[in-house]
């Protein structure tokens, strides 16, 4: 008999064929059912037999085909008829148990089309078992809530809505679209949403207008990026608007500078330093607006509500009427958005939306773009939220601390572990639960930079 290839210890396999595309492997299920379906009865009698083509996983580069010589029985005791039951085998889609898992987990990193040719059989297919996968995964997968919540745009083929756990530094869930009824179906969905303290996000009116039906007692917070981005487009915007002035010469000058005008001060080199102020003397409105966009920056340094309202005060009245037009957007958004904006400078949460959380979240906006040909939403989003590898996970386990010998009695009971665990140890440790907060930011991005997903 030809070596079992198929790995599967419940068939014997009876011949195997090849050509350059396909593996053809008959083989029959190594045993053969005892009793009848319907009433258990163990007098049974062969009623003939039926070939079933079983896709399996691809094999060397070829696709599997297995032909499965089915009996089918009759029972002497209450007559009726049936097929045997093959194992391993998922009866609805004609494949493996183990080709449809494959198939799943493929399906996050790959096109459904590449996986249809690999595995012979239609895209259609592909797309079916895809979306019982994430079904299956929606159930057993399930994120933390946010307690400081972070809810941004991303571009997917258009604008999306992601939220993050700025605390983790983890994305969460990413919403089809930016709508109020979206943010509103999903924030009332959240478990523990009375929880949420936090919501830092950009100038979205729908975004607020959900936050503040659903989530009345969190704090509305306008990250400062998004502010001070403002600042930067009001110089490009002055900038610009000499451009039909100027000869081509100068113009390309101008163009070739853009990025010393959108640096701050401090971060400028001798040389960048020169050039400006070359640019400053021959455009005195332009260098206004560069010193104008520098001193709104500053307002960002105020330790307090009340110093930074009153730095603003000053700074709005310096703008003056050659550059109003090119800060006009920024000043209305101050005035919408004043006290959402404000709140960034009396609490805790603006540390961490500053630095680590803002720049990763940045470069995982830059590098999706990158993510999003040739896929639905759907299909994108699991590739977001269910990649391998990229969950942040904690045990919570409250013996821990003396069963490690931690005498400090201040230390949290939590500790961080990889994702891939030991069941081994879970098992033994009965009061251990398992938090997962969502999919860290930066290893996401690494991964999709890698081409891994
Ligand atoms: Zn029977």
């Amino acid at each position: 008999m030809p070596a079992n290839i198929l790995n599967l210890a419940a068939y014997e396999v009876c011949k195997i064929d090849s050509d350059d595309h396909n593996y053809h492997i008959e083989a029959v299920a190594a045993v053969a059912p005892k009793t009848c379906q319907a009433c258990d009865s163990e007098s049974l009698v062969g009623f003939g037999r039926r070939e079933q083509l079983i896709k399996d996983i691809p094999s060397h580069g070829k696709r599997v085909g297995i032909y499965i010589d089915t009996r089918r029985f009759q029972c002497r005791s209450c007559n009726k008829t049936f097929y045997e039951a093959l194992p391993e085998v998922d009866a609805h889609h004609l494949m493996t148990s183990r080709l449809v898992i494959w198939i799943g987990k493929q399906a996050i990193k790959r096109t459904f089309a590449s996986i249809a040719e690999e595995v012979g059989i239609t895209e259609g297919s592909v797309r079916n078992i895809f979306r019982d996968y994430i079904n299956q995964l929606e159930q057993t997968i399930c994120f933390e809530t946010p307690k400081w919540m972070g809810i941004d745009e991303i571009h997917l083929i258009k604008p999306r809505g992601v939220i993050t756990n700025i605390q983790n530094n983890t994305v969460v869930e990413l919403l089809p679209n930016r709508n109020k009824e979206t943010i509103i179906k999903y924030l009332s969905s959240l478990q523990g949403k009375e929880e949420i303290s936090y919501v830092a996000m950009d100038m979205w009116a729908p975004y607020r207008d959900a936050i503040l039906q659903v989530l009345p007692d969190a704090k509305i917070v306008i990250d400062k990026f998004h502010v001070v981005k403002m600042a930067n487009e009001a110089v490009e915007r002055m900038r610009k608007s000499f451009k039909a002035e100027l000869s081509p010469k100068v113009r390309r000058t101008l163009m070739h500078d853009r990025y010393t005008l959108l640096r701050r001060e401090s971060d400028l080199t001798d040389k960048e330093a020169l050039l400006l102020s070359g640019w400053a003397n021959n455009f005195p409105t332009l260098a206004l607006a560069y010193r104008l966009k520098e001193d709104f920056f500053k307002i960002y340094d105020a330790k307090t509500r009340n110093d930074a309202l009153a730095l603003f005060a000053a700074w709005e009245i310096s703008v003056t009427h050659e550059v109003r037009d090119a800060f006009s957007d920024l000043i209305r958004a101050w005035r919408n958005w004043q006290p959402y904006i404000l709140n960034y400078f009396d609490h805790p949460v603006n540390q961490p939306i500053t630095n680590a959380y803002t720049e990763s979240l940045n470069n995982l906006i830059r590098v999706m773009n990158r993510l999003g040909r040739g896929y639905s939403f759907e299909a994108l989003r699991a590739k977001i939220l269910f990649s391998e590898g990229a969950f942040k996970k904690e045990l919570q386990r409250p013996k821990l601390e003396r069963r490690m010998g931690y005498g400090n009695p201040d230390m949290p009971v939590m500790f961080r572990m990889a994702s891939g665990m030991d069941s081994k140890e879970r098992s033994t440790e009965d009061e251990v639960a398992e938090v997962n907060y969502g999919v860290d930011i930066s290893i996401l991005t690494r991964m999709i930079e890698a081409g891994e997903i």
